[in-house]
């Protein structure tokens, strides 16, 4: 038998078997699992459990620091794939904007609505469609097949570098497909292939016991709300220039590849300024390959919020004891989360603001996979085969996620496939999935699976 006849089987298969997979889908969207809530955590991890099982894979509920962690394997071969997804969701709310109930799956024409559906379960269930379209047209899985389903995705993974250190062993593979993938607004299939790690921090500074009366201390109390801004004006110059010593030394500057890459995306400069209403970009830039470079290959420190005083109607004349500020760093090859905040303290101390605590709310190391690995070639041909369109390749994105460890303690090669396309309101009411783009994600996955196999 030819690849094409295989290949043309295993659409047959997904496209017959798509009824099967929509009622699994809605069983495993009925079930709540709101991590941030601690909602239904413990019921999906079982479910998702049993949906492996009957697939035929040994599943396991692992505990974590965290929340429970299935891990599934199956198949046979030399080869081990690593398929990482969540079961969590997002709280729903508000619930007065869903048009359906948010977990109740609803179909109206050919969307399909319920939280979770995207972002992932839809997800979990597409890879597992595609697994069975390549088992059943094969006679069995050409390869060994690994799940690692968590349930903190949602609220920043905390403990799932922990685990993958704790299991590394266990999670032995050769490669992995990452929980999320799809489309962009033109149907063209998108490749991401890094993200920048993060270091959250909160900034506090308490300078009394209680507020003063501004006419009282005003000259010769210490202003909590000042001492904050002055050292938050330490941070960074008019320049973008980010003024902590040694922030930059561990910038590795994007290949010469990268840029190809990033060159070829398209340019969204004057979409992103009548989107948000901005006048212009900082440092004057006015979009093509250098917005594109500074968006994702730069590190930033971001004031998220502060807060301090009184801020409500009319005028309190207060002198705040307490102020405090979130501030982020979103961060590049090979700087790390533990490095920024260690810096970060040092230099407040240096300018003088030793009254300035900072507390290190969360953090993830970046990482990204070399585009021309040949995991990635194989996941960029699968889809041209499958979209009829070259995939769109970032070479990095400006978000953060748990794929340090994947990358750098597995030692694996990351891809993404998968359902998503930007109308699938991840995150907010009425999220969806389009049934033309689960097919399309579907064939994508277990064209990548198949191809897998087969590799050098
Ligand atoms: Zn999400």
């Amino acid at each position: 038998m030819t690849d094409s006849n295989i290949l043309t089987q295993i659409d047959a298969h997904i496209q017959q078997n798509t009824d099967y997979w929509l009622a699994q889908l809605a069983r495993l969207c009925a079930q709540p699992s709101i991590s941030a809530q601690n909602i239904g955590i413990q019921e999906t991890a079982e479910l998702v459990a049993t949906l492996l099982r009957e697939q035929g894979y040994h599943a396991e509920i692992m505990p974590s620091d965290g929340y429970p962690v299935i891990y599934g394997e199956g198949g046979a071969g030399e080869k081990t794939l690593l398929l990482y997804l969540h079961y969590d969701v997002q709280p729903p709310e508000p619930l007065e904007l869903w048009e359906s109930p948010p977990f109740e799956m609803t179909r109206r024409g050919d969307l399909f609505y319920a939280r979770g559906i995207s972002d992932d379960k839809g997800h979990i269930i597409s890879r597992l469609a595609a697994l069975a379209a390549v088992r059943d047209v094969l006679g069995e899985l050409p390869c060994r097949v690994k799940f690692i389903i968590e349930g903190e995705e949602e609220v920043g993974s905390p403990n799932m570098p922990t685990f993958i250190w704790q299991h590394k062993e266990k999670l032995a593979a050769d490669a992995c497909i990452w929980e999320f993938g799809g489309v962009d607004y033109n149907g063209t299939p998108m490749q991401s292939l890094g993200m920048r790690g993060i270091c959250y921090t909160e900034l506090s500074v308490q300078t009394a016991t209680m507020d003063a009366h501004s006419g009282l201390g005003g000259s010769i109390f210490p202003n909590a709300a000042w001492r904050l801004v002055w050292a938050l004006n330490s941070l960074k110059d008019e320049n973008e220039h980010i003024l902590i010593p040694g922030f930059y030394e561990n910038v590795r500057l994007p290949s010469a590849l990268d840029l190809e890459l990033l060159a070829k995306l398209p340019d969204y400069a004057a979409q992103l300024k009548q989107n948000y209403g901005l006048a212009s970009f900082l440092k004057g830039i006015a979009g093509g390959l250098e917005l594109k470079q500074t968006a994702v290959f730069a590190p930033t420190c971001t004031i998220c919020g502060l807060t301090a005083g009184y801020q409500g109607a009319g005028v309190k004349t207060v002198l705040p004891a307490k102020a405090s500020a979130k501030v982020d760093f979103r961060l590049v090859p090979d700087q790390s989360p533990e490095e920024i905040a260690t810096k970060l303290r040092a230099h407040l101390d240096t300018q003088g603001f030793n009254d300035v605590e900072v507390k290190l709310l969360g953090g993830g190391r970046p990482a990204k996979v070399p585009p021309d690995h040949p995991f990635v070639q194989l996941a960029n041909e699968t889809a041209v085969a499958v979209y009829g369109k070259e995939p769109l390749v970032e070479p990095m994105v400006g978000g953060s996620g748990p794929n340090y460890p994947f990358i750098h303690v597995l030692g694996l090669p990351v891809v993404s496939a998968g359902i998503g396309y930007p109308g699938s309101q991840v995150h907010a009411p009425n999220e969806n999935m389009r049934l033309d783009y689960y097919l399309l994600g579907t064939r994508h996955t277990a064209y990548i699976i198949e191809g897998f196999a087969r590799m050098a």
